[in-house]
């Protein structure tokens, strides 16, 4: 299946299945947190996309489970099997979506890393893919992906 000629809609979901979601494109271009806490949820860390809120609807969302990470964000993830799924700002009208998470290819490329103050020290970058150290970036849509 190649994902970038399905202009339908991209399906993904937890590893368990009892989270699955629907998008409808366009899907943000990715955009790589390295944060604290995107590194303490993934274990790594965080690769985004993103898309209006109306183009997301859950298909299946028996384990979802809100963690209010800060103040004026929440993390979705599955509460089955660990999963870390969605990254949700109160103030914006836009749903962060992990891009692994996503079935299948998704014909999107990595445009930014940002936060790399906080990266790990276990990994390179690739340099060619713009690097930032905080949260501030010329987003490719106007709202952000991903600060706490
Ligand atoms: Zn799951
Ligand atoms: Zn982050």
């Amino acid at each position: 299946m190649n994902a970038t000629d399905d202009t339908e809609s991209f399906s993904g979901g937890c590893l368990c299945g009892a989270v699955r979601y629907q998008l409808k494109p366009p899907l943000r271009p990715v955009i790589a947190c390295h944060c604290r806490q995107c590194r303490r949820t993934s274990g790594n860390y965080v690769s985004a996309t993103a898309v209006p809120r109306q183009s997301f609807a859950l298909t299946s969302s028996d384990g979802l489970k809100w963690y209010r990470s800060s103040e004026r964000a929440r993390r979705g993830f599955c509460s089955e099997c660990g999963s870390s799924l969605f990254w949700s700002a109160d103030a914006l009208d836009t749903i962060s979506i992990m891009t692994g998470t996503i079935d299948g290819k998704t014909g999107l490329h990595t445009v930014a890393h940002i936060c790399v103050a906080d990266k790990g020290d276990y990994y390179e970058l690739d340099p060619s893919q713009p690097q930032y150290a905080d949260h501030h970036y010329p987003s490719p849509w106007s709202s952000r992906p991903n600060d706490e």
